[in-house]
């Protein structure tokens, strides 16, 4: 197993304070692993910024090469990558062989085209006598911050298009999952020439306010808590970096008298559950019309109550356990808080699982009101609340009443309903009929408190180069 972090081309152990990293599905530590110290952090962005001059200047067609030879690279390393990855997360390791790695492999092909496809406005005579063009050239020096629901998707999302834009990179994963992102680091580094990737590890308040606050460093890439956005934007006005901020959510769900039952219950099933909820776009907030509540309730609880986790054969699992104490408890907390509610009831699920791991039973939250704890704050755990509403209640603006953006869903057979609701939705992303599903080709990203940058698509790529504008006089 790879625990040194790469600096520069060459695999170093952190000498800082060791993190216990574990293995959620039994509680034990699977190893200590010393985080970076504040030498190791200067030289990580030194390297990546000696390595740019050269790496910027490369042709798209070669760094889509590269790319190319990554995506073949973590396919023929897939197993072992899945291994590490359930291990670290307690993921089933059928997801993340079949979803996740494919995935990761995916990003990197969409983006090794995609920087050979990019095109803007024509170049032209606007002045007379003038020519101008338009260029998008890499920022710089990226600083790549990832959460530990999904560490290696996250760290393709963030490194893909970064590189593809011709940027070097310092990635930093959790500190609670850095397995894969050494794995993967080793796999890189015999790809990409020397600094154009560097991968550190060590906690937040550590190792990631260190990176952030590094002077060399151009742009800030983050995946976290909202709060953890905020400490971004404090550091980079200090110096005016560029940020990429995708934070928290709480998607809500608008299902309509006349959705299709069956369909919603099986979605909400798998969109509300994947990776025990851990997800910024789980289907965690429905409302659901007076005419279908009591039997979507009755179904959901059902539904929600026959999800198998916690066998030990891993490959019947449907859900991972949280991926640590310290998240099971608060999503306890929350579940406790509600049930405390005259006007609640909790109808599946609601206390820890008494066996090994951290999991937390899959959860329904019955009679939640818009004002509610539930209804309001992210709980990142397997916990749907449900809120009825009648014809007359304003359901388009209890879904908008939220911090976050970023992600919904309407479920109705009435197409015209579907695209009236959705118009006046405030969130990055909508889904009709489904929830949750990803296609690289197309954008995740938020609006509001969740942040404003765009992951995956061709808005990535945007997002990780800069327009200028050159003009010749003739
Ligand atoms: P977190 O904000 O605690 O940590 C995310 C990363 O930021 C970690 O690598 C952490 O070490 C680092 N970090 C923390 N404090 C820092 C600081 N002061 N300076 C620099 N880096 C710092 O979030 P988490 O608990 O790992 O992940 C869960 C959160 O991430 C949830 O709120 C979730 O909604 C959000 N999330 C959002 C998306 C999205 O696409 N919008 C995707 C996944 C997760």
């Amino acid at each position: 197993m790879e625990t040194n972090m790469l600096i520069g081309g060459t695999f170093e152990a952190g000498t800082e304070i060791e993190e216990s990293v574990f293995n959620p599905r039994t509680g034990e530590v699977i190893l200590k692993m010393p985080e970076a110290d504040p030498g190791q952090i200067d030289r990580a962005v030194k390297a990546a910024r000696a390595a740019f001059p050269a790496w910027s200047r490369t042709t798209p067609g070669e760094r889509s090469a590269k790319l190319l030879a990554i995506a073949d690279a973590v396919e023929s390393k897939l197993e072992e990558l899945a291994k590490l990855e359930a291990l670290n997360c307690g993921k089933p390791i059928n997801e993340v062989r079949n979803e996740e790695i494919p995935a990761v492999a995916d990003c990197f092909r969409f983006f090794a085209g995609a920087v050979r496809n990019m095109h803007g406005p024509l170049a032209g005579n606007y002045l007379a006598g003038h020519t101008s063009m338009i260029r998008r050239d890499p920022i710089g020096v990226v600083a790549s911050i990832a959460p530990w629901n999904y560490p290696m998707m996250m760290m393709a999302w963030k490194l893909a298009p970064a590189l593809a834009g011709g940027n070097t990179v310092v990635m930093k994963p959790s500190e609670q999952t850095p397995l894969t992102a050494l794995a993967f680091a080793r796999i890189m580094a015999d790809i990409l020439p020397k600094g154009v990737i560097n991968v550190i590890v060590g906690q937040g308040g550590t190792v990631g306010n260190a990176l952030i606050n590094h002077p060399q460093v151009d742009m800030i890439s983050i995946t976290g808590d909202v709060a953890t956005g905020k400490k971004v934007l404090m550091a980079a006005s200090k110096s005016v970096k560029r940020t990429h901020l995708e934070l928290g959510g709480k998607a809500p769900v608008i299902v309509l008298d006349d959705a299709d039952l069956g369909r919603v219950v099986a979605g909400l099933k798998a969109f509300s559950f994947y990776n025990a909820g851990q997800d910024c776009t789980a289907a965690c907030r429905v409302y659901a019309g007076a005419g279908i509540y009591d039997r979507l309730v009755a179904e959901l609880t059902d539904a929600a109550g026959s999800i198998v986790f916690a066998n030990a054969d891993d490959t019947l699992n449907e859900i991972p356990p949280l991926i640590s104490p310290r998240q099971r408890d608060r999503v306890d907390s929350f579940v406790q808080r509600a049930a405390e509610q005259k006007h609640i009831e909790i109808t599946t699920g609601g206390t820890p699982h008494d066996g090994n791991g951290f999991y937390y039973k899959p959860t329904v939250v019955a009679g939640a009101r818009q004002g509610d704890e539930i209804v309001q704050r992210e709980v990142f755990g397997p916990v749907v609340s449900i809120t009825r509403f009648a014809d007359d209640d304003p359901v388009v603006g209890w879904a908008n009443d939220s911090q976050y953006g970023l992600a919904s869903s309407v479920w109705t057979q009435d197409i015209g309903k579907a695209m009236e609701i959705s118009a006046g939705l405030q969130y990055g992303c909508t889904w009709i009929n489904t929830h949750f599903m990803l296609t690289t080709e197309m954008p995740h990203g938020g609006l509001k408190q969740s942040g404003y940058g765009k992951d995956m698509s061709m808005y990535a790529l945007e997002d990780y180069t800069a327009v200028r504008h050159v003009m010749i006089a003739h």
